[in-house]
């Protein structure tokens, strides 16, 4: 079995359906055993191509998550957990015939709800904000917990009393116009064969070409 195929078909029924795959759909699916696939899995996992549970199931690959992390994401006809604000945001960029996507979640300090038709073309428009609480060179560290912490938030005061109701130092805080970009192109490729994660320069690059820095990016 072709690892490439494997995180394809990962990539493509979370794409079709707004699920994972468990390893007997992809085993049949590929012709392969599911000890093999399960190997694999974990082989793609160690390279961040996605991210497995202590049980093996499919968690993440990024954009797409099969869990909860405080994010809807709404196309003309899947829905998906949106992962982060990051992913969410990404989706419409690497699902063009979906058209605009509705992201839709909560304020984490005050609960207010919020939700954003997110296009290809030009941010959304509002006035909230982004916070980033885990720094760049950390982030894989535990990727979920990182993901679950990448939230918008109503305003700066909303960051503010959320840090300080939490106990949490402040990480990165961006616009909406700032994220859009960041998500627009950083997960191009990954629903095409032969997908190549970013070497750390190229990263660096695009990083800077969105408008980051500092050294919360590593930057
Ligand atoms: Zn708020
Ligand atoms: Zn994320």
């Amino acid at each position: 079995m072709d690892r490439e195929d494997l995180r394809l078909a990962v990539y493509r029924m979370f794409a079709a359906t707004g699920r994972a795959p468990d390893a007997g759909t992809l085993a049949r699916q590929l012709g392969a055993g599911p000890v093999m696939v399960a190997r694999e899995l974990e082989e793609l996992a160690a390279a961040h191509h996605l991210v497995l549970d202590g049980q093996g199931r499919i968690v993440m690959a990024h954009p797409f998550s099969a869990v909860p992390l405080g994010f809807s994401a709404m196309g003309a006809r899947v829905l998906w957990w949106g992962g982060c604000a990051w992913d969410s945001f990404a989706l419409p960029h690497l699902l063009p015939d979906e058209g605009e996507i509705l992201v839709a979640t909560r304020c984490p300090a005050c609960g207010r709800a919020h939700a954003w038709n997110v296009g290809t073309v030009r941010p959304p428009e509002g006035g909230q904000v982004a916070h980033f609480l885990v720094p760049a060179a950390r982030m894989w560290d535990d990727v979920v917990y990182t993901c679950g912490n990448q939230r918008l938030f109503c305003s700066e005061d909303c960051v503010g009393s959320w840090l300080e109701a939490t106990g949490q130092e402040r990480g990165y805080v961006m616009d909406l116009a700032t994220l859009w970009r960041l998500a627009a192109h950083w997960y191009d490729g990954r629903l095409e064969p032969g997908y190549n994660r970013r070497d750390p320069a190229q990263a660096a690059g695009y990083l800077r070409s969105v408008g980051l820095s500092g050294p919360f990016w590593g930057l």
